[in-house]
This record gives structure tokens, C-alpha cells and sequence, in this order.
């Protein structure tokens, strides 16, 4: 069995458009390299090169245009091979070689891959988990202090998704695709302002952003402690939201109030 530690797989994160991560993993030893989503194709493409990593698959987890516009420049350029879900092909009319749904393993060299359903944000939203490496793609599911727009779920089968997200190890890397934290610092504050871990956080995002460095990678045991969408079902959250509802109405709730924030 390789020694996980002496297998690491390399991740380069780059700026994309305005406010998208662009992400690529490198396997040495396999030689596979991966772009996580596809949000600009000629970004991407420059970064692979300038590590002379060869390009050989993408993988999506959704099918907003800012996701997965890129894939068929890419596959022209690469002839890589493309997992994701459905909507990619059925909504952007994106190529997909691969259709993932969740609850698939698969392999990335030595590494296993696993594949969690996270609808919400969309319907068919997937996210890409890592165990042995402790890192996890997710996409526009969770953001650092937040988490994405409601588009095409509704908020019981979105607050499911984020429990399953949190069901992952406290020290898992959250790799998201936007840097979005700031905006959702302020909106956390509002909701929970008395939390200490929260405020704690803030002051770190706060540093970092004035240096112009990334916030991201999240850590989850954080993200728990401090993000709002993760604390639906805490006794205080949900008394402030909702005068004592649930854990989905508490989710709805802040949601709601974070559309409009
Ligand atoms: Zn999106
Ligand atoms: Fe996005």
C-alpha cells in the first residue's frame, strides 16, 4: 500500500472571471490531471501548461455556464475525458462523457474519489470528495460562511445536502468556487452575532483580504462552528430565526433573509 503522505496529489488554485476558483489536481504518479469545473477555458489551459501538467479530464459539479463554459474548449484542446452530471449536457449543452449522480467511487490513480449528491443549488449538484487527502470540490453547495443560492431545490433537500456535507471530517478542506467570504462575514454577523468562533473567523478573513490572499481553502470544523447555514439545527439559531422552528424551516429562513440581505 503507498504511503498516502509520500502520494500527495498536487492542486494548483488560480483566479477565474470575475470571483471563480479554477482549480487543477496533478497526480505524479499517475500523471492524470483534473480541472475541477470548467469556468475559463483559456485560464485553465495557460495554468496546465505553465506546470507542464497535461491535461486529462474535468470534472463538473454543476451546470451553470460559470461551471462547466469551458468544457468544450477544453476537450478540444485536450481530448480529456469529462465526469459530471446530467444537467450539464440536458441544461447547458455541455459534453459529458461520464454521468455522475452521487454515491459513485472512483479512482484517481491510487486515490478514491467519492462522488456525494448535493442538490440545492441545482437539482443535480455534485461534489467531489477525497478522504485520503482530506480535500473536498463543492462547487457552489458550501462557500466559506455560506452557501449557494437556492435556484432549483427547495430547503429541506438543500439542508439535507449540507448535513451530508458535514458529516465529512472536521479537518477536511473546503474548496469552493467562489471567494465570496467578506459579503457572507457581514450577513453571518447579523444572524449569529454573538458567536465567538464566528467572530474569531472573521477577524482571519479579514487579515487575508486585506493582503488580497484567498480565504479558501475552508476547513469544515470551522465552517461548523461559525456558518450559519450549517448551524440550522442549533437551539439558538433557530430561535432567533423562527421563534423555535426547525432545523429546515430555520435553513428557509436564512436563506431567505440572505437573498435579501
Ligand atoms: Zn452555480
Ligand atoms: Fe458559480
Amino acid at each position: 500500500m503507498p504511503n498516502p503522505s509520500q502520494n500527495a496529489l498536487e492542486l494548483s488554485m488560480f483566479s477565474c472571471l470575475s470571483d471563480n476558483y479554477g482549480y487543477l489536481i496533478h497526480d505524479p504518479v499517475s500523471g492524470e490531471t483534473v480541472a475541477i469545473d470548467t469556468p475559463d477555458a483559456n485560464t485553465i489551459l495557460k495554468e496546465a501548461e505553465k506546470r507542464d501538467w497535461r491535461l486529462t479530464q474535468i470534472w463538473n459539479t454543476h451546470w451553470h455556464p460559470d461551471h462547466a463554459g469551458g468544457n468544450e474548449a477544453i476537450k478540444t484542446a485536450t481530448g480529456c475525458h469529462i465526469s459530471g452530471p446530467q444537467e450539464v449536457a440536458s441544461k447547458l449543452e455541455a459534453p459529458v462523457d461520464n454521468v455522475l449522480s452521487g454515491g459513485e467511487v472512483f479512482k484517481l490513480g491510487s486515490h478514491d474519489v467519492h462522488v456525494l449528491a448535493t442538490p440545492g443549488h441545482t437539482l443535480g449538484h455534485i461534489v467531489y470528495h477525497i478522504p485520503d487527502q482530506n480535500i473536498a470540490f463543492v462547487g457552489d453547495t458550501l462557500f466559506a460562511l455560506g452557501c449557494g443560492r437556492m435556484f432549483e431545490g427547495q430547503p429541506d433537500i438543500f439542508w439535507k445536502s449540507l448535513q451530508k456535507l458535514r458529516d465529512m471530517p472536521d479537518d477536511t478542506k473546503i474548496y469552493c468556487a467562489h471567494e465570496y467570504t467578506q459579503a457572507n462575514l457581514a450577513f453571518a454577523l447579523s444572524v449569529d452575532p454573538d458567536n465567538p468562533d464566528l467572530q474569531a473567523y472573521g477577524e482571519t478573513i479579514n487579515d487575508k483580504r486585506g493582503r488580497g490572499e484567498p480565504t479558501i481553502p475552508a476547513t469544515l470544523g470551522t465552517e461548523k462552528r461559525a456558518n450559519p447555514f450549517l448551524r440550522a439545527d442549533i437551539t439558538d439559531m433557530q430561535s432567533r430565526m423562527t421563534g423555535g422552528m426547525d432545523a429546515v424551516a430555520t435553513f428557509a429562513e436564512l436563506r431567505k433573509r440572505k437573498d435579501n440581505f
